[in-house]
């Protein structure tokens, strides 16, 4: 290649690869050495997510009847999107200023609220109180009313 810097990946001992590397690439890799590398870490990654859903799976000594439901609540300037099966006791648990909202649905919600509100995570569980999520958060709480209710009584 007459590039300066060619693909700079070395397979079992061989001379570098030296494959032209495509524009904007991050690392200087071919196309074939980027694929290697990207299904490479996307098994890796299959893995980790594959133990981070984890946490949703229980014993099945520890398996009753009772739904899981994803619950909303703020404490201070902060807003925690958390699941349990038995919310009032989860509640009792938690220190928190109100509790604003109750979906159903379990780990798997939970996650993609997490995912939806990422880019306000404070940490774990914990968001800035941010105001797409004070207005997501009053939404759930509209169309689950019921379940705020029922978790009032
Ligand atoms: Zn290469």
């Amino acid at each position: 290649m007459d590039q300066d810097s060619g693909c700079q990946a070395v397979d079992d001992g061989a001379q570098p690869c030296d494959d032209s590397v495509p524009d904007g690439a991050p690392v200087d890799l071919c196309r074939n050495h980027l694929i290697k590398a990207y299904l490479f870490m996307r098994a890796e990654l299959a893995e980790v997510e594959a133990k981070t859903a984890l946490p949703g799976m229980r014993p099945v000594s520890e398996c009753d009847d009772r739904k899981n439901v994803v619950y909303y609540i703020r404490f201070g300037d902060r807003i925690k999107i958390g699941t349990t099966k038995d919310l009032r006791r989860r509640l009792a648990a938690l220190p928190h200023d109100e509790l604003l909202a109750v979906e159903p649905g379990g780990y798997d919600i939970e996650a993609s609220r997490h995912r939806q509100f990422q880019p306000h995570r404070i940490s774990g569980d914990w968001f800035k109180a941010h105001a797409d999520l004070a207005s997501h958060a009053a939404c759930v709480r509209e169309q689950h009313f019921g379940m705020l209710a029922e978790a009032h009584r």
